[in-house]
C-alpha cells in the first residue's frame, strides 16, 4: 500500500527537500536547510542516526567509537562543531616509542612528526632495518610524493600521463620503480589504512592513491585529536536538534523526478514530494535507488565503479595503558597477519584503550574464519606487539563494517582502474534535481568527517540555488 504524504496547503507534501541518509552529512545538509527556513524530511534506513559516526558503552564500561574516532589538526569544520557542542577532545597520545614488525621482528622507534619525512611516522633512522633497503623505502616514497603534487585535487583526469596512471594498479608501479618488500610496504599501508582504505594495492590505479594524498595528506595529522565519551555524540547532538524532521527505518528505494519536483519513494510504500532531494548515502548504495529519469550513463558508470573497502575495526580495552610503563605509545604497525594498525586512544585517566584495524584482504580472509578463531587472531597480534597483558582485554570489540548492509564496508569507496578518466569528469554533478552529498562527494577530505561536512554544505547550497 502506498501513502502520499500530504501538507495542510494541498501542494502534495509541502516539502522543500528530502534528505537520503541520515549519517554526519545528510545531518548538516538538514540542519542547514532547515537553517534558512525550508521544510526539510531527513530519511534514514537504519534504526539509528549517525551513519559510520556511531558508538557503543563497551563491557568495560566506557563508550567507545565503532567507526571514525579521530580529528585531523586542520578538520575546522569538525573542530567548530565540538566547540559548538562543548565536546572535550585530547591530543591523540604518541609520546614514547612505537613498534614495527617487520617478517618475525620487533623494531622500535620515536614517532617522527613530519609524515613525509618518516617510515610511515617511525624516525627512520631509529628502526635498525637494513638501511639500503631503507633508503629504497624513502626514495619510492619521495617519487610518489612528487606524483602528488602533480595531481589537480578537483580534475585528477587532468594530471599529466592521467590515462597512463589511472590503468596501473599501485602494484604495478611499485614493480615498475623495482621497489623490494620494504619499499612497497608504505604505499601498501595506504591503500589499506589511508584515509581511503580498505583496497589492495592491485585494486585500484596509482592515479586514484595519488589523488587520495592530493585531496587528505596523511602529512596534514588527520589523526591528531580524539573526544573524550567519543566523537559520536556529535550525530547524537545534530539528531536531537532534527528529531522532528528524521524518520527512521525509512529506506528510500526510488526518486523520480517531474515538473517542478521529485517523488521520494521508500521500501514500505511511503511517497515523499518535495522541490529537491538530496542523496548522502555511499556510492555503491546510491545505486540501489531507482531512478526516473534513469541516471545518465556517465553516472551509473562511475557508481559500478566505486566499491567500498573492507574493514573491520577493533577496540582492545584493558584496566590501564600498561605499555606506557615500558616507554611505548602503543603505535603498532607492520606485516602481521591480521591487524595492520594499532593507535593508543586511552581517554585522560581512564583505561587503556587500543585501537586498531583488520583492512584489505587480511579483512576479508578474517570475516571468513569461524567466529573463535576470529578473536583468537585479532588477540594474537595484540600479543605480538604488546606482550602478555595484551591477550587479557577486558573487553575486545570487533566491528566489521562489510556485514553492515547500510553502509556495505569502510573507511569509503574508491575507484576502480580505468574509472577517474573513464567517467570521473562528473563526480560532484547533480541529477537535475538529485543533488549528491556524502563524504565520497567533498573535494577535501573525502572518506573522513571533515570531508561529509563539507560535502553536506555544499549540497545544501547546491539546492538552495535550484529551488531560488
Ligand atoms: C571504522 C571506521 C573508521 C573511521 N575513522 C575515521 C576517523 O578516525 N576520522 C574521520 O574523519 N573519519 C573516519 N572514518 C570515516 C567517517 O566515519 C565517514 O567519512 C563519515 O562518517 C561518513 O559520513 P556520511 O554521512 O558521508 O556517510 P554515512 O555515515 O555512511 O551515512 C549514510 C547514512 O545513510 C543511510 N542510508 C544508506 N542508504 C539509505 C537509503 N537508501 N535510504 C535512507 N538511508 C540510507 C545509512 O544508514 C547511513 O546512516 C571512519 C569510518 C569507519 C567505518
Amino acid at each position: 500500500m502506498s501513502t502520499m504524504i500530504q501538507n495542510r496547503d494541498g501542494h502534495p507534501s509541502g516539502l522543500d527537500v528530502v534528505v537520503v541518509g541520515a549519517g554526519l552529512s545528510g545531518l548538516i545538509s538538514a540542519r542547514v536547510l532547515r537553517g534558512v527556513g525550508l521544510r526539510v524530511r531527513l530519511l534514514e534506513a537504519r534504526e539509528r542516526w549517525g551513519g559510520r559516526m556511531h558508538r557503543r558503552t563497551s563491557a568495560a564500561g566506557i563508550p567507545v567509537d565503532l567507526g571514525g574516532q579521530w580529528v585531523g589538526a586542520s578538520h575546522h569544520r569538525l573542530l567548530a562543531l565540538l566547540d559548538e557542542f562543548g565536546l572535550r577532545r585530547f591530543p591523540t597520545p604518541y609520546d614514547g616509542e612505537g613498534l614495527f614488525h617487520w617478517n618475525g621482528v620487533l623494531h622500535r622507534a620515536g614517532v617522527e612528526h613530519d609524515f613525509a619525512a618518516s617510515m610511515l611516522f617511525f624516525r627512520p633512522g631509529e628502526l635498525g632495518l637494513p638501511a639500503a633497503e631503507l633508503e629504497e623505502a624513502l626514495t619510492v616514497q619521495r617519487r610518489f610524493q612528487q606524483l602528488v603534487e602533480q595531481v589537480p585535487p578537483q580534475a585528477p583526469w587532468d594530471t599529466p600521463g592521467a590515462d597512463a596512471l589511472d590503468r596501473i594498479s599501485v602494484s604495478h608501479w611499485l614493480e615498475c620503480q623495482g621497489a623490494g618488500d620494504l619499499a612497497r610496504y608504505p604505499l601498501a599501508w595506504l591503500t589499506r589504512m589511508g584515509g581511503s582504505g580498505g583496497f589492495e594495492p592491485h585494486e585500484s590505479s596509482i592515479l586514484h592513491l595519488a589523488w587520495t594524498q592530493a585531496v587528505a595528506p596523511q602529512h596534514q595529522a588527520p589523526e591528531a585529536w580524539l573526544v573524550e565519551g567519543g566523537i559520536a555524540q556529535v550525530s547524537e547532538r545534530l539528531a536531537a536538534e532534527l528529531a522532528d524532521l528524521i524518520e527512521l527505518r525509512m529506506a528510500a528505494v526510488s526518486i523520480r523526478q517531474h515538473d517542478g519536483g521529485v517523488s521520494v519513494g521508500c521500501a514500505d510504500g511511503t511517497v515523499i514530494q518535495a522541490g529537491a532531494v538530496v542523496v548522502a548515502i555511499p556510492p555503491p548504495l546510491r545505486q540501489a535507488i531507482h531512478y526516473d529519469p534513469a541516471l545518465p550513463p556517465q553516472w551509473s558508470g562511475l557508481l559500478q565503479r566505486s566499491p567500498m573497502g573492507s574493514m573491520v575495526k577493533v577496540l582492545a580495552l584493558y584496566p590501564r595503558p600498561f605499555w606506557r610503563e615500558r616507554g611505548l605509545n602503543g603505535l603498532g604497525l607492520g606485516n602481521l597477519p591480521t591487524l595492520e594498525l594499532t593507535v593508543d586512544s586511552s581517554p585522560p585517566g581512564g583505561p587503556g584503550v587500543l585501537a586498531g584495524f583488520i583492512a584489505g584482504e587480511r579483512a576479508v580472509r578474517w570475516q571468513r574464519l569461524p567466529e573463535p578463531h576470529r578473536r583468537q587472531a585479532v588477540l594474537a597480534d595484540l600479543q605480538t606487539w604488546w606482550g602478555d597483558a595484551a591477550a587479557e582485554p577486558l573487553d575486545l570489540v570487533l566491528h566489521n563494517w562489510n556485514a553492515e548492509s547500510w553502509t556495505g564496508g569502510a573507511f569509503t569507496s574508491f575507484l576502480t582502474p580505468g574509472a577517474w578518466t573513464s567517467y570521473g569528469h562528473i563526480w560532484q554533478q547533480p541529477h537535475q534535481r538529485v543533488v549528491w552529498a556524502g563524504t565520497e562527494s567533498a573535494s577535501r577530505w573525502p572518506g573522513y568527517f571533515e570531508g561529509a561536512i563539507e560535502a553536506g554544505l555544499a549540497a545544501a547550497d547546491q539546492v538552495r540555488r535550484l529551488l531560488g
